[in-house]
C-alpha cells in the first residue's frame, strides 16, 4: 500500500503565524482571552488554552486584560468595543483577511455595493462584512442568491471568503454579472486555499482512496472534500485517526491524504500511523 501525501497538506501561514503570537504572547502577558476559537481547530484550541489563554464568548471588563483577535479577524465593532472595554489587543488575524478587508473598504468608499461571496455565518466573512458601513450582499451558494435585491444594484464590488472553492465563485459571478451592469470582481481565495484545491483535484483520480482530515468546524475542509468526493466516492472526510474505518482501506493500493489548513502536523502523523497498521 502506496501513502501519498499532498505537498499542501496541513497548517498555511496565517494558521502557524497566529499560533506563533499566541503561545508566545502567553509567555509573557497575562491574563489573555480569545474571543471564539483562534483557528477552527480542536486540537490546537487545546493547546492554546494549556498554554493559558482562556477562551471566552463575549466581551467583559477588559481593563489589565489581552484580547487576542483570531486568525479569521474580527468587525471593527467588535474592536471597538474591546478597545472601550479596556482590552490591550493582540491582533493575530491573517495578512490575506486584512488585505479582503482593505479592498472591501476601499471598494465601499469609491461607491460599490459590497457583495461577499462566502458562507454567511462564518467568523471571516462577519468580519469582512463588520468593515463596512452598509450592509453588504452575502452571498454562500448559487441556489441562495437574492435575485431580487441583487437586480436593484448597479455597481458591485465583489469580494471573496479565502477559502472558497473559485469553481462555485465563477457560476455566482457569472449570474451577478447578468444583472448588476459594472461588476468589480476581487479574487481574494488566498494562495494556501488554492495550492490545497488545485492538488485535490487531481489526487482523487490517482489514489484509490482519498482521506481528507481536518475539524468538522473548518471551512477549507469542508471545500476539498467537496471538490474529492465527487471524483472518487471513497473519499472520506475525518478529524482524527480513530475515526479511520478499516473497511475503507481493503484492496486499495494507493490512498491519498490532505489536511485543511488548521490540521496539526501531528493529527496528520498519527493518521499516517494508523493507516500502516490496517491490513489491505
Ligand atoms: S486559509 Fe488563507 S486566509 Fe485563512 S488563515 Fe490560512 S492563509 Fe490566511
Amino acid at each position: 500500500m502506496k501513502i501519498n501525501l499532498a505537498k499542501s497538506s496541513g497548517f498555511c501561514f496565517g494558521v502557524r503565524k497566529a499560533i506563533t503570537i499566541a503561545l508566545e504572547n502567553a509567555k509573557s502577558r497575562k491574563p489573555i482571552f480569545m474571543l471564539g476559537d483562534i483557528v477552527h481547530n480542536e486540537e490546537v484550541v487545546k493547546q492554546i488554552q494549556k498554554a493559558g489563554i482562556k477562551k471566552i464568548n463575549r466581551l467583559g471588563k477588559g481593563a489589565e486584560k489581552t484580547l487576542l483577535i483570531r486568525a479569521h479577524g474580527c468587525s471593527k465593532k467588535t474592536l471597538q468595543k474591546a478597545l472601550k472595554s479596556g482590552y490591550t489587543i493582540i491582533d493575530a488575524t491573517c495578512p490575506m483577511v486584512k488585505e479582503i478587508h482593505k479592498i472591501a473598504s476601499r471598494l465601499e468608499k469609491a461607491g460599490y455595493r459590497i457583495i461577499i461571496i462566502g458562507d454567511k455565518l462564518h467568523d471571516e466573512v462577519q468580519g469582512i462584512a463588520g468593515q463596512l458601513k452598509s450592509k453588504a450582499v452575502i452571498i454562500d451558494g448559487l441556489k441562495n442568491m437574492p435575485i431580487g435585491e441583487i437586480k436593484k444594484i448597479r455597481r458591485a464590488g465583489v469580494v471573496v471568503q479565502s477559502t472558497q472553492n473559485l469553481d462555485n465563485v465563477l457560476k455566482i459571478l457569472k449570474v451577478l454579472r447578468k444583472y448588476i451592469p459594472h461588476v468589480e470582481f476581487h479574487n481574494t481565495i488566498c494562495n494556501p486555499t488554492r495550492l490545497k484545491q488545485n492538488e485535490v483535484k487531481a489526487m482523487p483520480e490517482e489514489n484509490d482512496v482519498m482521506i481528507i482530515i481536518g475539524s468538522k468546524t473548518s471551512a477549507n475542509t469542508k471545500r476539498i472534500y467537496e471538490i474529492s468526493k465527487p471524483l472518487n466516492k471513497n473519499s472520506y472526510w475525518i478529524d482524527s485517526a480513530e475515526k479511520i474505518e478499516k473497511g475503507w482501506l481493503k484492496n486499495a493500493k494507493k490512498i491519498g491524504i490532505t489536511a485543511g489548513a488548521s490540521t496539526p502536523q501531528a493529527t496528520i502523523n498519527e493518521v499516517i500511523q494508523k493507516i500502516k497498521v490496517i491490513p489491505s
